[in-house]
């Protein structure tokens, strides 16, 4: 196995950093034991792609990327078996080229499954990837391989668990049969697309909608399945399109000195970018997720009820239109929808849910953008939950009251890493971890 020693891992935007002992790049499960085994504490990372202090921050660390394969098919019951620190989007065309698909994805192909599942990453009308997860081959702190599958009760606390119960080593996934949507994209007022959310997601199998603050404005993409012998007319838009995240880039360039400049911005990007409308067709994956991106970007996402979505989008809506706080926000608030499940630190925990982004373009000084904080003050206060794998500053105190399982995942956690090996400092203060004898950094 190879190693690189005393470096330093930096996330994809560069806003964290740690300095490492050793870093090893496991190949097989048995390396994987091995290293978790022989260390008293240590963290696991895939593509670094989260904006949340949860990868990285202890002297040992794994790289879970360079374990990558694709195990098995069984074609009979649609399952695919695979390593954790396989891609996702490898993930996905695998299974496109067999006539599956996993039907929620996130917009995002490059992170990796290991990473997807621990921190709830989900897509919309559906469930969370983790949901689609029916086995799991699961490393323990003591070194030694427990599966899991979904018919076990740890599988409920597992599914999402920020790589605090073990690491995930290899993993099957239920997939279903692939089919083709017919996506219209075109902006609406907000009085028109709020109200009619529920009948939506009722009569479409795909709803998302891209929400343009500071314009009164939502950019609404609704798909419904169609044979893919269907004929689409397909109208992709003009084909400068395509430089909206450059456009955003420079016109935001500033925005952290100047917030207000944010409102104008947005209405510059809702007449270039999001004024037309749009018809095409394809598989979920094809037509639906970004395959690359530009630049990189800090993130947040709050979560909320799907019954007290409106109330809180209003109150959010009338706290960042007041030109005094600062709380300009980036086109686009993304807002997608979750059904509930029974995953104990899921934010669709028997509840439907919606999905708020909140985006800052200008990664490097996203600590001045103020928008972070009153979109959490406000989701907060509704009971809101926040996406794991972004920003947010909540900890324990809050996330028991919004978790009705909080306690009990810190329980099944500290049986299964009685000495902590798998906290890092930011781990330990969001759980309120006891410190143990024998815990060593
Ligand atoms: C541009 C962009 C778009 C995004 N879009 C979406 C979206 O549409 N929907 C959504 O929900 N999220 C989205 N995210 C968030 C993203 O899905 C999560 O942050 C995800 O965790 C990143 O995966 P990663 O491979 O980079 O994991 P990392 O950031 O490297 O690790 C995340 C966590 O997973 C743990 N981990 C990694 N491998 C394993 C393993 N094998 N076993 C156990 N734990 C493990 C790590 O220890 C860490 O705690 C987006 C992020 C970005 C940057």
């Amino acid at each position: 196995m190879k190693q690189n020693n005393n470096g330093t891992w930096v996330s994809w935007n560069e806003n964290l950093k740690y300095n490492y002992k050793t870093m090893y790049n496991i190949t097989s499960q048995e390396e994987l034991q091995d290293v978790v085994a022989s260390n008293k504490k240590i963290r696991f990372f895939g593509s670094k792609q989260s904006s949340a202090d949860i990868a990285a921050g202890t002297d040992a660390l794994i790289n879970m990327t360079t374990y990558n394969k694709i195990v098995s098919f069984d074609y009979d019951k649609k399952t695919i078996t695979v390593q954790s620190g396989l891609i996702l989007g490898e993930l996905l065309e695998a299974i496109e080229s067999t006539g599956w698909c996993i039907p929620c994805l996130p917009d995002i192909n490059t992170i990796t499954i290991g990473g997807a599942l621990a921190t709830g990453t989900h897509g919309t009308n559906g469930k969370l990837l983790s949901e689609y997860m029916i086995s799991c081959d699961l490393v323990l702190a003591d070194g030694s391989v427990k599966t899991v599958t979904k018919d076990d009760e740890l599988m409920d606390a597992l599914r999402v668990s920020l790589g605090m119960l073990g690491v995930m080593s290899t993993i099957t996934f239920q997939c279903e049969p692939a089919y083709t949507l017919h996506l219209k994209e075109g902006p609406e007022d907000d009085k028109e697309w709020l109200p009619k959310i529920k009948s939506r997601l009722k009569k479409h199998d795909f709803l998302r909608v891209l929400w343009l603050p500071h314009t009164n404005k939502g950019y609404v993409i609704t798909g419904d399945k169609i044979d893919p012998d269907t004929e689409v007319i397909e109208n992709l838009g003009p084909d400068y399109l395509k430089h909206r995240r450059t456009a955003s880039k420079i016109l935001y360039k500033y925005t952290h000195i100047f917030p207000w400049i944010t409102a104008i911005a947005n209405k510059l990007l809702y007449k270039g970018f999001f004024s037309s409308k749009k018809e095409h067709k394809g598989t979920l994956y094809q037509a639906t997720v970004t395959k690359s991106r530009g630049s990189t970007l800090e993130l947040a996402e709050w979560t909320v009820s799907l019954d007290k979505f409106p109330e809180v989008f209003k109150e959010l809506k009338a706290e960042i239109n007041k030109w005094s706080n600062k709380s300009f926000i980036h086109i686009p608030m993304d807002v997608r929808f979750v059904y509930e499940d029974k995953s104990w630190l899921s934010y669709a925990y028997k509840q439907d849910t919606v999905t708020m982004g909140c985006v800052s373009r200008n990664a490097a000084t996203a600590d001045t953008y103020e928008a972070f904080k009153t979109i959490e003050n406000i989701f907060i206060k509704h009971g809101g939950r926040p996406h794991w794998g972004k920003r947010f500053a909540a900890k324990d105190k809050e996330l028991q009251q919004i978790y009705p399982k909080w306690e009990a995942f810190k329980e099944v956690r500290a049986e299964l890493d009685p000495t902590n090996k798998f906290l890092n400092p930011y781990l330990t203060e969001l759980i309120n971890a006891k410190i143990v004898v024998n815990e060593t950094a």
